[in-house]
């Protein structure tokens, strides 16, 4: 399993949360993904829209829960996971903001800090909504506090895609889908996508002097981003 995440394809800025591109990985690999994502609650799934509890006991099946979180976030070519799309509500997430960088699970996490003025505007995908890449404005900066699956408080500045990350994967804690983050057009447009199993992306300037309405359709190529999130539809 290692291999695959070690030969992956760094991540940028610009590649949409949760979901990587699978191009270039092989069929076993594919079937991998296949299986992860299988177990990702989908849009429509009430659960989704759930607030999470607190973690009260940093026991065995904690740790072992957070292992399995890791190994579905991996497979799935994903690069965080809230145990709230697994069907589990309670407050924990993983995340690897990185091919290189190394997994991390954190529960009850709180942002305690936000950059008030210093935001930025990307696009995010979500495992739990495939073929969707929705444009997220958030603070570019956040100081987490939370604790390790041993119950070892830790604190953790971030900034950038780890900070994005980190804010998607506690937003499902609340129960909240970018859905609910994007601007109103784009939201109506990945609705549309959702019901009709389709796919959507924002549109990009050149396009949109045409025919952006229509929704519905990513962009064709030139967008490494939007094409993996799509695929990802054809994978769950
Ligand atoms: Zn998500």
């Amino acid at each position: 399993m290692s291999d695959q995440v070690e030969t992956a394809p760094e991540l940028d800025d610009d590649a949409p949360l949760e979901a990587r591109s699978p191009e270039g990985l092989d069929d076993e690999a594919l079937e991998r993904r296949a299986a992860a994502l299988a177990e990702v609650l989908k849009f429509g799934d009430p659960v989704l829209r759930s607030k999470a509890s607190p973690v009260t006991e940093f026991d065995q099946a904690l740790g072992e829960e957070t292992e399995r979180m890791i190994a579905i976030m991996r497979d799935g070519m994903g690069v965080g996971l809230a145990a709230t799309q697994l069907g589990i509500l309670r407050r924990v997430l993983v995340f690897q903001a990185g091919a290189d960088a190394p997994a991390t699970a954190l529960v009850n996490p709180e942002i305690e800090w936000s950059s008030a003025v210093e935001f930025a505007t990307a696009e995010e995908g979500c495992l739990s909504l495939p073929g969707v890449v929705l444009e997220v404005e958030r603070p570019l900066h956040i100081r987490v506090r939370a604790s390790d699956p041993n119950g070892t408080e830790l604190t953790i500045e971030a900034s950038g895609l780890e900070a994005r990350v980190l804010q998607h994967e506690i937003d499902h804690l609340d129960g909240v889908l970018i859905l609910q983050r994007a601007p109103k057009e784009q939201r109506r447009g990945a609705m549309r996508a959702l019901r009709e199993g389709g796919t959507y992306a924002p549109p990009r300037p050149e396009e949109e002097a045409g025919d952006a309405a229509a929704g519905g359709d990513p962009p064709a190529a030139g967008n490494g981003a939007g094409t993996g999130a799509a695929a990802g539809s054809g994978a769950a």
